[in-house]
């Protein structure tokens, strides 16, 4: 299912973790997938980078997910709601 996300402000000053070379590296162990495509519905890039992403209803902020985009969608959508595929979607643990 889709979900309206948007990037968390300081991803890239949030630290995989301990043992991991990088999100993506957390995503590809937790989905038991290598990185494709951009997890934005209708995009047809290549991923590039895990990035944190939280959803449009979670009013606290509280819960972060991976999803891997390409480097078009992390530039074009850093400051609003895009949808993504709900699969390709990694609860952070914080
Ligand atoms: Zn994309």
């Amino acid at each position: 299912m889709p979900a309206l996300v948007a990037i968390r402000n300081d991803y890239d000053r949030c630290a995989p973790y301990d043992g991991y070379a990088s999100w993506q590296a957390v995503w590809e162990e937790e989905t038991g997938r290598e990185f494709g495509k951009c997890a934005m519905i209708g995009c047809r890039n290549e991923a590039e980078e895990g990035v944190q992403v939280f959803k449009h209803n979670d009013k606290h902020g509280m819960c972060f997910y991976i999803v891997p985009l390409c480097a078009e969608c992390l530039t074009e959508r850093f400051d609003s709601y895009f949808r993504v595929n709900g699969e390709d979607m990694v609860l952070v643990d914080e």
